[in-house]
């Protein structure tokens, strides 16, 4: 498991979900990761987030600067999109919190770094300008191997934008798949 302790989170210390989901990750695929689909359906208008909403009513407004997450799913959902389709690194860098975003450009952020299959939210929280998002988000592998990114993410609100902060991240093999 990979821990990144250097996390502001005392900046999030009121959120107790992410305390209380510290406890629930473990090193093993929960029975119900099976019975989601590992690629979520794609038409050409449904949204890669895999909320089975029209992208131009779900992730594109978010991207292209139209409109602003009002909910930390909204927000998890938007930037999930933006590293699945690649090219919306500034969108990723302007929802990043500066404190935790150091060495990350736009440009850097610009590439697709996994080949990411679907996305699953499992649980969020959001409490005034504090909030969290468990989810498990699967992805093809170097070897073709389906894999499941496991993370629950910290966000704060900063002058009315969400912003991601950090996450507690693991990753799983998603046993079963072919
Ligand atoms: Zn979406």
């Amino acid at each position: 498991m990979e821990l990144r302790s250097h996390l502001p989170y005392a900046a999030i210390s009121k959120v107790d979900f992410l305390q209380l989901k510290q406890t629930v990750i473990r090193g093993t695929v929960s029975p119900e990761i099976l019975n989601i689909p590992d690629k979520c359906s794609m038409s050409l208008e449904s949204c890669p987030c895999c909320s089975g909403k029209p992208f131009t009513k779900c992730c594109q407004p978010y991207l292209t600067g139209k409109a602003k997450p009002k909910t930390v799913k909204q927000l998890m959902r938007s930037r999930y999109t933006a590293y699945k389709l690649g090219g919306y690194g500034e969108y990723l860098w302007r929802t990043w919190h500066p404190n935790t975003s150091k060495g990350l450009t736009p440009q850097s952020l610009s590439g697709k770094t996994r080949d990411w299959q679907s996305l699953e939210i499992v649980d969020s929280v959001q409490e005034g300008d504090k909030g969290g998002v468990e989810f498990r988000a699967r992805y093809l592998d170097e070897h073709g191997e389906l894999k499941c990114h496991h993370e629950m993410s910290a966000f704060v609100r900063v002058k009315g934008q969400w912003v991601y902060v950090d996450g507690k991240v693991q990753l799983e093999s998603v046993s079963g798949a072919a």
